[in-house]
């Protein structure tokens, strides 16, 4: 899944999926037949966390995107102070705002509580995030993982791997690899 402000391009996905395999695989030397994924279509940005929560540009209240995207991350802290980038809120944070705290925090919990609902419809091998949120500082990776504990269903623990991609996307993506990416570029990208 990829979300910003416009809406999901597949391609995206599919692109980033393969490139988190390829480095996966170099890197671990792992089989790639057993990685490779597709993705899943959709726009998991629109899911709803809160029924009764921010209005969303799509029309319906309290889509996930409207929580942990940088532009929502960034509006939310403006109603404090004006806060440039997601690298000055968590330095904020790290100075003590508590109001900052939360911010991050909530993202993680609506991330963790994606990834939970992510792995009980996929069933994935991998869990792959990007952006700029994530890429802040590995200490958000391990903050999810944390909150993972919390959410995610019992019998998935420990059944998939949770990681970091390096594509410098400018908002938060998250893409689960299981299924094979041709099974995906056939069922998915020639549906468009
Ligand atoms: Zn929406």
């Amino acid at each position: 899944m990829h979300w910003e402000r416009s809406n999901l391009l597949p391609e995206a996905l599919v692109e980033a999926v393969a490139s988190a395999v390829r480095k996966l695989t170099d890197e671990q030397n792992m089989d790639a037949s057993k990685l490779i994924g597709g993705g899943m279509p959709g726009e998991i940005g629109h899911s709803t966390i809160d029924p009764n929560g921010k209005l969303c540009e799509c029309g319906k209240r309290g889509c996930l995107q409207t929580y942990i995207t940088d532009l929502a991350l960034l509006q939310e802290a403006g109603q404090i102070k004006p806060v440039g980038s997601v690298g000055e809120l968590y330095r904020l944070m790290h100075d003590g705002e508590t109001w900052a705290f939360n911010i991050i925090d909530r993202a993680c919990t609506y991330i963790a509580i994606t990834i939970n609902n992510v792995v009980c419809t996929y069933n994935p091998d991998t869990i792959v995030m990007a952006g700029s949120f994530i890429d802040i500082d590995p200490a958000i990776l391990e903050r999810v993982k944390g909150k993972l504990e919390e959410f995610i269903r019992e019998p998935f623990v420990g059944t998939f791997k949770l990681t970091r991609s390096q594509l410098g996307e400018q908002a938060i993506m998250i893409g689960a690899a299981k299924l094979a990416l041709q099974r995906y570029l056939g069922n998915g990208l020639q549906q468009q």
